[in-house]
């Protein structure tokens, strides 16, 4: 489903991707797991086309889509959850789903949308006309991913979607994200809190200091000393 080749990404003189390579096919839920700084918000960005290779490749089924503009790559089935949320904190929860639907034209497919969200969520269903800013942190996450889910996609790029929510809160949205995932949509989930990232994904990648140093199946990675050692908390 998708590719990405060799891509390069520079912030000016830092070379904040080396080289990175990997693959997600359809249907499933790949982690990529690294610590703070590691690259990996800089890897879903320069998917989602907020970030430019310098070099390499990224494919989208056959099409070349590396340096595309953001919309473009919507429009082609991507949607991204940033990390830290970004809801549109003055607006309605409905009003910020709404948004996440704006380069659609299918009315009837995004009323569906609506009720498949609210399923999802039925806590936002009950906020629908609270202002997103009041909400708390773990509404605020659901929301961001109801936004994105908005726009129907076929590949979710989801960044650290556990960050600073309580561990039942955690608990939730992993279930969620299974579930999202059953409907069809492949996710590339980003997480620091690599145990449960490991638990719902069928392969994983570890990236460190801007390159892929290791990548298998959830089991393997899970059951490598190594691995268990820089991000299990193992011994
Ligand atoms: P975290 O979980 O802490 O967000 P990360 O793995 O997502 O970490 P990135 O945010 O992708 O890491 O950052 C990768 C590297 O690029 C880091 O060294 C970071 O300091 C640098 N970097 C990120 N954004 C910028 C920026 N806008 N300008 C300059 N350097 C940046």
């Amino acid at each position: 489903m998708l590719k990405v080749n060799d891509i390069n990404v520079y912030y000016g003189n830092i070379h904040a991707l080396k080289g990175v390579t990997l693959e997600i096919h359809p249907g499933e839920i790949v982690t990529l797991i690294g610590a703070n700084g590691a690259g990996k918000s800089t890897l879903l960005k320069t998917i989602s086309g907020l970030l430019k290779p310098k070099s390499g490749e990224i494919l989208l089924e056959d099409e070349h889509v590396a340096g595309k503009v953001p919309q473009l790559i919507v429009k082609r089935g991507i949607s991204h959850v940033p990390e830290g949320r970004r809801v549109f904190a003055n607006m309605s929860v409905e009003e910020n789903l709404e948004l996440g639907a704006y380069l659609r034209k299918d009315k009837n497919g995004i009323r569906e949308d609506f009720e498949k969200v609210y399923q999802l969520f039925p806590r936002l269903q009950e906020r629908r006309k609270q202002l997103s800013g009041t909400l708390s942190g773990g509404e605020q996450q659901m929301l961001a991913m109801g936004r994105a889910l908005m726009a129907r996609p076929r590949l979710l790029l989801l960044d650290e979607p556990s960050m600073g929510l309580a561990p039942l809160l955690v608990k939730t949205i992993f279930r969620i994200i299974e579930e999202i995932n059953q409907t069809g949509t492949t996710i590339l989930l980003v997480e620091q809190n690599a145990n449960m990232a490991l638990s719902i994904a069928n392969r994983a990648y570890v990236i460190e200091t801007g390159k892929i140093v290791a990548a298998g199946t959830a089991a393997e990675l899970g059951e490598s000393d190594q691995i268990r050692k820089a991000y299990l908390g193992g011994h």
